[in-house]
Protein backbone atom coordinates (compact mmCIF):
# COMPACT_ATOMS: atom_id res chain seq x y z
CA UNK A 1 0.00 0.00 0.00
CA UNK A 2 1.50 3.40 -0.84
CA UNK A 3 1.27 6.53 0.93
CA UNK A 4 0.87 9.47 -0.73
CA UNK A 5 1.39 11.94 2.52
CA UNK A 6 4.45 14.21 1.58
CA UNK A 7 7.18 13.91 4.21
CA UNK A 8 8.70 17.19 5.57
CA UNK A 9 11.64 16.20 2.64
CA UNK A 10 8.67 16.19 -0.10
CA UNK A 11 7.57 18.91 0.76
CA UNK A 12 11.10 20.88 0.58
CA UNK A 13 11.81 19.71 -2.48
CA UNK A 14 8.60 20.61 -4.38
CA UNK A 15 8.54 24.16 -3.34
CA UNK A 16 11.82 24.65 -4.82
CA UNK A 17 11.47 27.88 -6.88
CA UNK A 18 13.92 28.90 -9.56
CA UNK A 19 14.95 31.96 -8.16
CA UNK A 20 18.52 31.05 -9.09
CA UNK A 21 20.62 33.38 -11.25
CA UNK A 22 21.00 30.34 -13.31
CA UNK A 23 17.29 30.54 -13.69
CA UNK A 24 17.63 34.37 -15.05
CA UNK A 25 19.57 33.04 -17.54
CA UNK A 26 17.55 30.35 -19.32
CA UNK A 27 14.62 32.44 -18.97
CA UNK A 28 14.11 33.89 -22.13
CA UNK A 29 12.16 36.84 -20.67
CA UNK A 30 14.85 38.28 -18.17
CA UNK A 31 17.87 36.84 -20.67
CA UNK A 32 17.29 39.27 -23.21
CA UNK A 33 18.07 42.16 -20.39
CA UNK A 34 21.04 40.65 -19.41
CA UNK A 35 24.61 40.38 -21.16
CA UNK A 36 28.25 39.08 -20.08
CA UNK A 37 30.74 41.07 -20.48
CA UNK A 38 33.64 39.92 -23.20
CA UNK A 39 36.72 40.28 -20.74
CA UNK A 40 35.82 39.20 -17.36
CA UNK A 41 32.43 36.93 -18.16
CA UNK A 42 30.41 38.77 -15.65
CA UNK A 43 26.85 38.57 -16.14
CA UNK A 44 24.74 42.11 -15.62
CA UNK A 45 21.60 43.72 -16.18
CA UNK A 46 21.44 45.78 -19.34
CA UNK A 47 21.67 49.34 -18.38
CA UNK A 48 18.82 50.20 -20.98
CA UNK A 49 16.42 47.35 -19.53
CA UNK A 50 12.75 48.97 -19.10
CA UNK A 51 11.63 49.75 -15.84
CA UNK A 52 8.95 47.17 -15.81
CA UNK A 53 9.42 44.03 -16.82
CA UNK A 54 8.80 39.94 -16.10
CA UNK A 55 11.81 39.10 -13.56
CA UNK A 56 13.00 42.58 -13.04
CA UNK A 57 12.88 42.54 -9.14
CA UNK A 58 14.76 38.93 -9.65
CA UNK A 59 17.53 40.34 -12.36
CA UNK A 60 18.34 43.43 -9.90
CA UNK A 61 18.47 41.25 -6.77
CA UNK A 62 20.92 38.34 -8.12
CA UNK A 63 23.19 40.92 -11.25
CA UNK A 64 24.08 44.41 -10.73
CA UNK A 65 23.66 46.69 -13.50
CA UNK A 66 26.32 45.77 -15.84
CA UNK A 67 27.57 48.61 -18.60
CA UNK A 68 29.19 47.37 -21.65
CA UNK A 69 31.43 49.47 -24.79
CA UNK A 70 30.79 48.51 -28.09
CA UNK A 71 33.40 46.03 -27.63
CA UNK A 72 31.25 44.10 -24.88
CA UNK A 73 33.68 45.26 -22.65
CA UNK A 74 32.72 46.49 -18.97
CA UNK A 75 33.82 49.12 -17.33
CA UNK A 76 36.09 47.03 -15.01
CA UNK A 77 37.73 45.81 -17.45
CA UNK A 78 38.47 48.59 -19.35
CA UNK A 79 40.16 50.32 -16.88
CA UNK A 80 42.21 47.18 -16.40
CA UNK A 81 42.76 47.09 -20.16
CA UNK A 82 43.42 50.68 -20.91
ZN1 LIG B 1 34.46 42.87 -17.51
Amino acid sequence: MYKFLPTGKNIRRMQTQPTSAEWLLKDPRTRKWMQQCAGCQRWGSRHDAPSDFFGRAHLEKYFEALKVDERGICEQCRTVLS
